[in-house]
C-alpha cells in the first residue's frame, strides 16, 4: 500500500518560492492501477517523483509499505527505490545499446550474477512481446516497441509499483492502446501497483481502477473510475471528461 499524508513541494525558484504539490493525501492499494489527471504544470509529475525519492517532499510523509520513503537516503533510499519501476514519455533509454543491454542495465547496478541476467532479461524481453528484436537498437524501433523496452527495463528488478509519467503521450492512439493492453496484462499477472500519469480520460477509462484529478498542486477529486466518470464532482473533471467524449 501506498500512502501519501499532507505531502507538499515547495520550489525555491528566481522569482521565488513556487508550491507544486500541496496537501496531497492520497491511498493506493497493492494491485491497483491509479490514475492521476490534470494539466500540464498541476504537479503530476512532481507528485510521482516523490513516490520513489526522485524529489523530497516538503511537507508530510510517502509510505510504501510502512516505509516512509520520504524520509530515506542513501543505501536505504537506493534499495527502497529499487522495487519501484518507472517508464516515462520518451522512453529515456540507453541510444547505444541495444535492447537487450538496456535491459541488463538495471540487473548489472543490482549485481545480479552474470548467468542469471541474460536470461532474465530474455524472460523479460519476451514478457513484453520484443522476442527477436534482442540484438536491434532503439533507434531501429517504433515508438511502441521502444516503451516495450522501457517497460522491460522497469520490470527487471521485479518491483512491486511502476510509475508510468505520460508513458503513452508520444504514442498514436492504436499503439497507446497496444501498450496500455500490455499494462493492464503485466497487472494481472504480476499484481503490479501501476501509478499512471496522463491527460488523457480514455487512458483512464481504459485501465484505471481508481483516479486523482489534480489542479494547481492539488487533488481536487479521486474515487473509483466508474464512479467518477458517472458522477463528476468537480467542473474540471467535468471538463476532462468531456474533452475526452
Ligand atoms: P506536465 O503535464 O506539463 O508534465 P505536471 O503536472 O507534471 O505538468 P510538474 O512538472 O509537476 O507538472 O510541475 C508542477 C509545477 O512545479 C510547475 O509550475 C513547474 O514549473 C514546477 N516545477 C517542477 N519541477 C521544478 C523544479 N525542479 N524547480 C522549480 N520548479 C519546478
Ligand atoms: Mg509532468
Amino acid at each position: 500500500m501506498i500512502e501519501l499524508a499532507n505531502v507538499k513541494k515547495v520550489f525555491q525558484t528566481k522569482q521565488g518560492n513556487l508550491t507544486a504539490v500541496e496537501d496531497v493525501n492520497l491511498t493506493i492499494k497493492n494491485g491497483e492501477i491509479y490514475g492521476i489527471v490534470g494539466y500540464s504544470g498541476a504537479g503530476k509529475s512532481t507528485l510521482v517523483r516523490m513516490f520513489n525519492g526522485l524529489e523530497q517532499p516538503t511537507a508530510g510523509t510517502v509510505s510504501i509499505e510502512g516505509s516512509i520513503i520520504s524520509q530515506l537516503k542513501g543505501k536505504g533510499l537506493r534499495k527502497e527505490r529499487q522495487k519501484i519501476g518507472m517508464i516515462f514519455q520518451h522512453f529515456n533509454l540507453l541510444w547505444s545499446r541495444t535492447v537487450l543491454e538496456n535491459v541488463l542495465f538495471p540487473l548489472e547496478i543490482a549485481k545480479v550474477p552474470k548467468e542469471q541476467r541474460t536470461e532474465k532479461a530474455k524472460e523479460l524481453i519476451r514478457l513484453v512481446g520484443l522476442e527477436g528484436r534482442e540484438q536491434a537498437y532503439p533507434a531501429q524501433l517504433s515508438g511502441g516497441q521502444k516503451q516495450r523496452v522501457g517497460i522491460a527495463r522497469a520490470l527487471a528488478n521485479e518491483p512491486t509499483l511502476l510509475l508510468c509519467d505520460e508513458a503513452t503521450s508520444a504514442l498514436d492512439p492504436q499503439t497507446t492502446d497496444e501498450v496500455l493492453d500490455l499494462l493492464l496484462d503485466i497487472n494481472k499477472r504480476l499484481n503490479l501497483t501501476i501509478v499512471l500519469i496522463t491527460h488523457e480520460m480514455h487512458v483512464v477509462r481504459k485501465i484505471c481502477h481508481k483516479v486523482a484529478v489534480m489542479d494547481d498542486g492539488k487533488v481536487v477529486e479521486q474515487g473509483d473510475v466508474l464512479e467518477v466518470f458517472k458522477r463528476p464532482q468537480q467542473d474540471i473533471t467535468k471538463r476532462f471528461i468531456r474533452q475526452d467524449a
